[in-house]
């Protein structure tokens, strides 16, 4: 069973495809970090993440493994955990950059494929359902107003103690929300089965329970699950 999680950044997706994942017994795939990953990378060898000509060299030397532990996804970069490091703000900015080329997309896309092959998941990104896995048995949309996606990243950093601003952070996601969506390659788009959802008058659980109500709709017969 495989189950496709799109949207922008911010808009709870991975806080609900964690607790349907939870919830249904089976993983959960985070692919924004296999760009953050690579973006990572490129800047590492200080490399502009959003110029092919410096990215592609480096490609070859990207060795990414995902690992699930206690259904937790942790990212290796080369033999390295760097699933907090990925998160960091420039983090952010390079995955969306490296994205928008097209070879780190395939570069990707057969990890992605062979995950979802070899295991039941809940996968979320920007285009599980309209590329990654066309044949996913539920596709969700999920999306809300970019203020309240900033809003949410903006309680999240200050909640782990971190500095934020929330003007620069609104500025960052309505950025990132520009280049995913207009990118030339498989860009952030609404597969045409997919459900949508807004989550904008929604609190993490509320949205957690409609993404499982939508699920439980498709599987009735697995009702049992929960
Ligand atoms: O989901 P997250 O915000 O961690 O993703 C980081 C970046 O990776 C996104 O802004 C997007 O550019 C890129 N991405 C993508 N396709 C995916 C997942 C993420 O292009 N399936």
């Amino acid at each position: 069973m495989n189950i496709a999680i799109d949207g922008p950044a911010g808009a709870g997706k991975s806080t609900a495809a964690k607790a349907a994942a939870k919830r249904f017994g089976i993983i959960y795939v985070d692919t924004g970090a296999l760009y953050r990953a690579t973006g990572l990378y490129m800047l590492r060898c200080g490399a502009d993440p959003g110029d092919p000509d410096e990215v592609l060299p480096l490609l070859n030397e990207v060795h990414i493994t995902l690992r699930f532990e206690d259904g937790a996804q942790h990212i290796y970069l080369n033999g390295e955990d760097v699933s907090t490091e990925i998160r960091l703000p420039e983090a952010s900015s390079a995955s969306s950059a490296v994205s928008a080329i097209p070879e780190v997309r395939e570069f990707l896309l057969d990890l992605q494929r062979d995950i979802a092959k070899k295991n039941d998941c809940i996968m979320d990104g920007r285009d599980i359902g309209t590329v990654v896995l066309p044949d996913a048995q539920v596709k969700i949309f999920v999306t809300a107003t970019a203020e309240i996606r900033a809003k949410r990243r903006y309680d999240e950093y200050i909640g782990k103690g971190m500095d934020a601003d929330y003007d620069e952070i609104l500025e960052a996601i309505k950025q990132r929300d520009y280049n995913d969506s207009h990118r030339a390659v498989a860009p952030l788009r609404q597969a045409d089965d997919a459900v949508y959802l807004d989550t904008t008058e929604m609190n993490a659980e509320q949205e957690a329970d409609a993404v499982c109500d939508i699920i439980i709709a498709r599987f009735p017969e697995r009702m049992q699950w929960t």
